[in-house]
């Protein structure tokens, strides 16, 4: 049989431990034997992150921008204990950071919904995709401990060196302050990356602060989405019936309990920390999550939202059978061809992202899961198998797909 053709390659950033195994399967086992799979490939592995100081990501980055489009493996962020680990020369930053301060994008989680996989709120029929904005605010804070009586002020000194100054609170005894910013270029990055992708998912989006309170920041973010809004988008919202609003946040909150889903909810920085752990796990589980990342270009960067998993790593190194859930890094893998294939006009490669998704549900419908899985399952029959044994069940089925 003729393999599915590519023209531009897709960035590859292989990672780490049981995800870096899972990776190989998935090639070999789902893509491999269909795609005349292009990529241009960089070992995002901790070992070659050391051996390059870390060049590498930021290669891999830069070949995003050329190319378009990347999928990434989970990698693993060096903490102390990985030092003698890996025999580290430097405790590396967070590969997901660097790419993510390069390619000054915003990350889209979004649930993977499948048949007995039931989310906790039982009125979310349709996926909630989160995006949360990565830069400022209170994780760029600078704070202090206020030791006793005192007047604390904020200043601004303009370049020419003139300031202005307003008392934020006379302390009559010790207490805390915390000063923090964003910037009107950020936010508005973040703001079109949000509209962008509402459009290319042709779903509803929602924006939520507490601009009531916060009369000057909360409420800049709340201006320039709007502003951007009239002047970019408003007429391609209206075009495919899509709408766009802004509530307060805890209004939101509420809302987002009784609605049935399938819309796009931004966040700001700290609201996206908290809220996408909230949804993710009342969804069922991160194993089922994909993230993506947009930059304002419109360059796409596809990863699981999981780590490296490595406590299966190190069963599986022991020689243990582990039972780790690839979703989530095959719907990466998804989810770049089908960008890959809608940017190039390759509709053949975009309906074989399609059947691999749909081989993958329909496996884990059928009763066909791993553990992770197998456990919150309200499917009457289930059979739990191991992470090869998965891969292999959903090739079963996408070859049945494909020969359809
Ligand atoms: P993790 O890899 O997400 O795994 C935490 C636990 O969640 C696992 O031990 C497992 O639970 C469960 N789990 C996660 N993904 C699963 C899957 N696909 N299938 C089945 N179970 C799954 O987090 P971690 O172990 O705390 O972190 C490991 C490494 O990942 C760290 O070095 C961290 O820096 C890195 N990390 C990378 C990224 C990224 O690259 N985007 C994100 C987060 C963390 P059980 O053990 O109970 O089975
Ligand atoms: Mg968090």
């Amino acid at each position: 049989m003729m393999k599915i053709a590519m023209n531009i390659p897709l960035v590859e950033m292989d990672g780490d431990e049981m995800t870096r195994i899972l990776w190989q399967w998935i090639k070999d086992i789902l893509i491999l034997p269909h795609v005349d799979l292009k990529t241009e490939y960089y070992d995002l592995g901790l070992k070659h992150r050391d051996d390059t100081d870390d060049r590498v990501t930021f290669e891999s980055a830069e070949a995003t921008k050329r190319l378009g489009v990347a999928v990434k493996c989970a990698t693993i962020t060096p903490n102390a204990a990985r030092m003698p680990e890996y025999n580290l020369k430097q405790m590396w930053k967070s590969p997901n950071g660097t790419i993510r301060a390069i390619l000054d994008g915003t990350v889209f989680r979004e649930p993977i919904l499948v048949e007995g996989i039931q989310p906790n709120v039982t009125v979310w029929k349709k996926p909630i995709v989160l995006a949360r904005h990565a830069y400022g605010d209170v994780y760029r804070n600078t704070e202090f401990k206020v030791p006793g009586p005192g007047r604390a002020e904020l200043v601004f000194t303009d370049t020419e060196g003139k300031t202005t100054r307003q008392v934020i609170h006379e302390f009559k005894g010790s207490g805390v302050i915390q000063g923090m910013h964003n910037t009107d270029e950020s936010i508005a990055s973040f703001a079109r990356s949000c509209f962008l992708y509402a459009l290319d998912r042709k779903m509803d989006l929602w924006f939520a602060t507490k601009d009531t309170i916060s009369k000057i920041y909360d409420h800049a973010f709340k201006d320039i989405f709007q502003e951007i809004y009239e002047a970019e988008f408003k007429t391609r919202f209206a075009a495919f019936g899509l709408e766009y609003f802004y509530t307060l946040i805890d209004d939101a909150v509420a809302r987002v309990m009784r609605h049935e889903g399938g819309f796009l909810w931004a966040c700001k920085n700290y609201d996206g920390d908290v809220m996408s752990d909230m949804v993710a796990s009342a969804f069922g589980s991160l194993a089922m999550m994909t993230s993506v990342l947009v930059s304002p270009e419109g360059f796409y960067e596809y990863e699981a939202a999981h780590g490296t998993v490595q406590r299966h790593y190190y069963q599986h190194l022991a020689g243990r059978e582990t039972s780790t859930n690839a979703i989530a890094t095959i719907f990466a893998w998804s989810g770049a061809l089908r960008k890959r294939g809608e940017i190039d006009r390759l509709p053949k490669l975009t309906a074989f992202a399609d059947k691999l998704e749909r081989a993958s549900l329909l496996t884990i419908e059928e009763g066909v899961m791993t553990k992770d899985l197998a456990q919150m399952s309200t499917l009457a029959t289930r059979k739990s198998v191991n992470s090869k044994q998965f891969l292999e069940e959903i090739g079963t089925r996408l070859d049945r797909l494909l020969s359809e």
